[in-house]
């Protein structure tokens, strides 16, 4: 608790006044934390970068940190405070805004973001309902409707009839794409098995009844085998197991394999099992592919299924008219996620929904009596979550503040970014790439040439054997380069077609921030390579089989 003075020799107590002090009384200008406001709000980079401790310190030494499970009886200064969380937290935290950080969807924030969440915060408006948010409800219906434009291309009647509509909601703004996917596919679940004569529908009488109402042998969820995890939780919390997502064999451009999604549909059918929903995915997690979204819809078409796309990181290149067609058929899914904290650059917590029919969601409807009351505006009556916060604003700003074409700039630099990064990746001789960007990310690994030279002849037994090596190389540099803590790449474990579709550990780069150049991609590329170098007393088989057959 706060006490304005800054002097900590003295020992804070919990006073009435204190805390009457704490909601009333700003700390002065020259305190810890003004200081610290300043100085972010000056220079956020500087200030981030002269914070966070490059060097890698060890999870559980951090954790001896964060050990004490009694909640404090004496009350600390705020300043005291400040120096505490300096030190233990943003010392050791992740520097996701550096330009040398491309390894993951989160990344650098524009500069506005930061006073435009202290009025957020500050405002505290809760969007499950209108007696708690007020302006912010229909700023949010907005938002919605322009996403929903975005993806559906609508004109401006239809929106004027829907967008504030009261029974209506073209979309769910929540917390994320994984909140996002469980409302589609919630939603999907509701409308499959709605009411229907004696039976109150699934909503009301859970999926045991249903399944015997509608006597289906099961519910399954239909995706490629690079779905996003989020999927999976969906189906078990909506109550069909972890077992009914279905994953479909992708094609040699990591998209799902439309003639065997055909062929799964034929065969539930004759089984009886019903298709909760087919899910395209636009950007995967791993490989950044987008599926053939317009064949996929006229499957779903035949087979009268839901047609949910994920798009969860690759939504935002709706904004980009180079690229937008990536996505073609978009617009025939009947729900689409979208994640503004992914390459929408807002802060996390910014995930949402569309619904191509406006009344798809009142299958999830819910009313209480003390809010969300029948024909209120509430959002909450069609959301999963409850309270939330007011971080539409953070879209709503962001899109005017950058714009369309503003958002198109930066979104065809990150795929440029990453087609450069994969020329310099092809015509270095020592990496190979493993899965070309089709949007701004891309995956590789370092193999040096007389390696892949000898992967190419040797059988599949040598092949898995030099394979294993290289794993524990990519890993050795992965774990090597974040650890020096001037850049950063993740990496993941994808199936590599000329490799027998064997689990291959590989780089994963996210190409996001404006600021990364190419000149720190080259360094980035150039570090790794050195790094190999270094390796070569930690995996002496490797370079002994490579200098072998020299
Ligand atoms: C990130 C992502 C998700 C999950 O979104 P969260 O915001 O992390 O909950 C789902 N699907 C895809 C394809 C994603 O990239």
């Amino acid at each position: 608790m706060s006490m304005t003075a800054n002097k900590s020799a003295a020992k804070a107590t919990a006073t009435e006044e204190s805390l009457h002090r704490i909601f009333t009384i700003p700390e002065a200008p020259d305190s810890t934390l003004g200081l610290i406001e300043q100085e972010m709000s000056q220079n956020l980079a500087g200030f981030l970068g002269d914070h966070i401790v490059a060097k890698d310190h060890l999870l559980t030494s951090i954790e001896k940190d964060f050990a004490c499970s009694a909640i404090p009886e004496d009350p600390a200064y705020v300043s005291d405070h400040m120096h505490h969380l300096l030190e233990k937290l943003v010392a050791q935290s992740v520097h996701t805004s550096s330009p040398s950080f491309i390894g993951h969807m989160t990344s650098a924030l524009p500069y506005f973001i930061l006073p435009l969440s202290k009025l957020m915060v500050g405002l505290n408006q809760n969007l499950v309902k209108i007696e708690t948010s007020k302006a912010f409800t229909p700023l949010e219906r907005q938002v919605l409707g322009m996403m929903h434009r975005l993806v559906y291309q609508e004109d401006d009647t239809f929106y004027q009839r829907w967008m504030h509509s009261a029974k209506h909601s073209l979309g769910a703004f929540c917390s994320g794409g994984t909140v996002a996917n469980i409302t589609a596919l919630w939603v999907a679940r509701n409308n499959l098995l709605k009411a229907d004569g004696n039976f109150k529908g699934v909503a009301q009488q859970g999926l045991f009844a249903a399944l015997n109402h509608y006597q289906y042998n099961g519910l399954v969820i239909l995706v490629s085998s690079r779905g996003h995890y989020s999927l999976k939780k969906s189906a078990d919390i909506l109550g069909i197991g972890r077992d009914s997502v279905i994953a479909i064999p992708t094609d040699e451009h990591n998209r799902i394999d439309c003639a065997k999604l055909r062929e799964k549909c034929l065969e539930l059918q004759q089984q009886n099992i019903a298709i909760l929903s087919i899910v395209g995915v636009a950007g995967t997690t791993e490989t950044g592919s987008v599926d053939l979204l317009e064949k996929m819809a006229h499957i779903a078409q035949e087979f009268s299924c839901h047609f949910h796309v994920d798009a969860a990181w690759g939504g935002a290149t709706l904004l980009s008219n180079k690229h937008r067609s990536i996505l073609k058929g978009v617009e025939l899914a009947d729900s689409v996620t979208i994640d503004a904290h992914k390459q929408m650059y807002v802060p996390m917590g910014a995930g949402l929904v569309v619904f191509k029919n406006p009344s798809l969601a009142s299958s999830i409807e819910h009313h209480a009596e003390y809010i969300l009351r029948k024909g209120s505006k509430d959002l909450g009556s069609h959301t999963l979550e409850g309270s939330r916060p007011g971080m539409a604003m953070l879209v709503y700003a962001s899109l005017h503040i950058i714009s369309r074409p503003g958002y198109e700039l930066l979104i065809n630099q990150s795929i440029d970014k990453a087609n450069y990064y994969a020329q310099i990746i092809d015509q270095h001789e020592d990496f190979e790439l493993i899965t070309k960007p089709e949007l701004c990310l891309l995956t590789y690994r370092y193999n040096p040439k007389q390696v892949q030279d000898y992967l190419e002849r040797c059988n599949e037994k040598e092949q898995l054997a030099v394979n294993q090596l290289l794993d524990q190389l990519t890993k050795f540099i992965q774990k090597r380069q974040r650890e020096n803590g001037k850049s950063f790449v993740s990496r993941t474990r994808i199936e590599v077609g000329k490799y027998q579709n064997r689990k291959t550990l590989v780089f994963r780069v996210v190409l996001a921030n404006p600021l990364t150049t190419k000149a720190i991609l080259n360094d980035i590329l150039q570090e790794q390579a050195e790094l190999a170098q270094e390796s070569i007393s930690f995996l002496p088989k490797l370079f002994e089989k490579s200098s072998q057959l020299i």
